[in-house]
C-alpha cells in the first residue's frame, strides 16, 4: 500500500493501482481491522488520483463508516480528507468545510506534518475556489507556513543523513587506517624481531667459531711445544738432546760476556757399565736421572748441558765462573755424594775432559767438531790416567 501510495504521488497511476490490488489480495479473514480500513483508504487513493470521484466518496464513505474506525484517527481524518476530495471533484458543498476541518483536526493531534499541510492546502484552496478570500488566506497563511517547516524537516533530516553517511564514512576511513597502522606496526615489529634473532644467530656462530678456533690453537700450539720439547729435550732426564746442542752450536754464538770465554767438555760415568750389570738397567736409569738432575742444578743460566748419548754428557759452559773451578765442583757434584737408587746407594764418579777460553768467533759451525774432539781426547786422557779426573786442553 506505501508502494501504491508512492506511485500515485508521483503521477504513475497504473502501477499505484496495481500496487494497490496486490496489498488488496491479502484482504482476508486473518488480517487486522486497521488493514482493512488502510485498504478502504488506500483504495479511495487510487480512484481519487484516477479522478474516479463518486467511487472514491462511496469508499472514502466505508471507510468512515467501518466499525471501529474511531480508533484510528489517523485514517479516519485520511478518510475524511478523501470524502471532501472526492465532494470537491464532484463539485459538491456536501460537508467538505465539516470534512476538511475535522481531518485538520485529527492531523494536528496524530498526524505527521505533511498531512496536516495536505490537509491546510486543501481547505485554503477549498475557501479560495469558493471565494472566501479571507479564510483562504488564513490557511494558504497556515500551509506555507507549515510546508516550510516540512521544507525544514526534510533539509533538517537530510543534512542529518548525511552527517551520518559522513561519520560512518569517516569512523571506517579511521577504521581502515587504524588497521593499517597496526599491520604496518607488526610489520616493523616482525622486521626488527627478524633482524634481532639473526643478529642474535649471528653473534653466536662468530662466537662459537673463535671458541673452536681457540680450542683448536691451543692444541696445536700444545700439540707444538710437546713437539719441539721431544725433539730438542732427551725423554729420561728431561735435558736437551745432541740435536740440540749441535743446532746451538751450528748457530752464531751471541757476545761473549764472561771474560773466560766459552768451555766446551765432555762428561763419561766412569764404569757405568759395571753399575747396568750389577743392579739392572733401571738402576742404570735412575743414576742417569740424578745426575742430569746435579748437572743441572750446578750449572748457571748461561751454561748448556745435554745429553750426548748413553752416559755422555756435552757442556757449554759461557758462566762467569773459572772454568777449571767449575768444571771441578761438576765432577765434586758426582763423586763427593753417593746416589740414592732403589737398589741403595751407589758411589759413583765421572770423567770430564775439555777446550775452554774459546771466543765466539773460534766456535761456530765449521770448528764446533774439532774442539768436541779436542775434549774428547782430553776426556780420554782423563779416564787413561785413573778416571774421576778433570783434563783441560
Ligand atoms: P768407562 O769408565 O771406560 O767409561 O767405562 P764404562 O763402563 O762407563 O764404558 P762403556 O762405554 O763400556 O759402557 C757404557 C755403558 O753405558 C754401556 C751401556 O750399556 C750403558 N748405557 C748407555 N746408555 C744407557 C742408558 O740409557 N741406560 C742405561 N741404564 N745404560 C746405558
Ligand atoms: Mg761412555
Ligand atoms: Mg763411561
Amino acid at each position: 500500500m506505501n508502494e501504491s501510495f508512492a506511485y500515485l504521488r508521483s503521477g504513475d497511476l497504473v502501477k499505484g493501482r496495481e500496487a494497490y490490488q496486490s496489498a488488496a489480495k491479502l484482504n482476508g479473514d486473518n488480517v487486522s481491522e486497521r488493514y482493512k480500513i488502510i485498504l478502504l483508504k488506500a483504495e479511495s487513493d487510487v480512484l481519487l488520483a484516477e479522478q474516479n470521484f463518486e467511487s472514491a466518496r462511496q469508499v472514502a464513505n466505508l471507510c468512515l463508516r467501518y466499525p471501529g474506525v474511531d480508533k484510528y484517527t489517523l485514517q479516519l481524518g485520511q478518510c475524511y480528507l478523501n470524502r471532501a476530495l472526492a465532494n470537491i471533484g464532484l463539485n459538491r458543498d456536501n460537508f467538505v468545510f465539516a470534512d476538511l476541518k475535522r481531518s485538520s483536526a485529527m492531523f494536528d493531534v496524530v498526524g505527521t506534518r505533511s498531512w496536516k499541510v495536505l490537509g491546510l492546502r486543501t481547505l485554503a484552496e477549498y475557501y479560495d475556489s469558493r471565494g472566501d478570500s479571507e479564510n483562504a488566506l488564513r490557511y494558504f497563511k497556515l500551509y506555507y507556513k507549515g510546508n516550510k517547516a516540512l521544507l525544514f524537516d526534510k533539509r533538517q533530516s537530510d543534512i542529518f543523513l548525511l552527517e551520518q553517511e559522513f561519520a560512518t564514512a569517516s569512523l571506517a576511513q579511521e577504521n581502515e587506517l587504524l588497521n593499517a597502522e597496526k599491520e604496518l606496526g607488526e610489520l616493523t615489529l616482525d622486521k626488527q624481531q627478524l633482524r634481532n634473532r639473526i643478529v642474535v644467530a649471528l653473534g653466536i656462530m662468530v662466537m662459537i667459531s673463535a671458541a673452536l678456533l681457540l680450542i683448536r690453537l691451543r692444541s696445536i700450539q700444545k700439540t707444538n711445544k710437546e713437539l719441539l720439547k721431544q725433539s730438542t729435550r732427551c725423554e729420561l732426564t728431561g735435558l736437551y738432546n745432541r740435536r740440540y746442542l749441535e743446532q746451538r752450536l751450528t748457530q752464531p754464538l751471541p757476545n761473549h760476556l764472561s771474560s773466560f770465554g766459552y768451555t766446551l767438555a765432555i762428561l763419561d760415568l766412569d764404569r757405568f757399565k759395571q753399575v747396568n750389570d750389577t743392579y739392572g738397567h733401571d738402576i742404570g736409569d735412575q743414576v742417569l736421572v740424578e745426575v742430569a738432575k746435579r748437572l743441572d742444578q750446578i750449572l748457571s743460566t748461561n751454561d748448556v748441558v745435554a745429553r750426548w748419548g748413553g752416559e755422555e754428557f756435552v757442556l757449554l759452559l759461557a758462566g762467569n765462573q773459572e772454568p777449571v773451578k767449575e768444571l771441578e765442583l761438576i765432577r765434586q757434584a758426582i763423586a763427593d755424594r753417593p746416589i740414592e737408587t732403589h737398589s741403595g746407594q751407589l758411589e759413583l764418579t765421572t770423567s770430564i775432559g775439555a777446550t775452554t777460553h774459546l771466543t765466539e768467533q773460534q766456535l761456530n759451525s765449521r770448528t764446533y767438531k774439532k774442539h768436541l774432539k779436542s775434549a774428547d781426547d782430553a776426556l780420554y786422557q782423563a779416564k787413561q790416567s785413573g778416571r774421576n779426573k778433570v783434563v783441560i786442553i
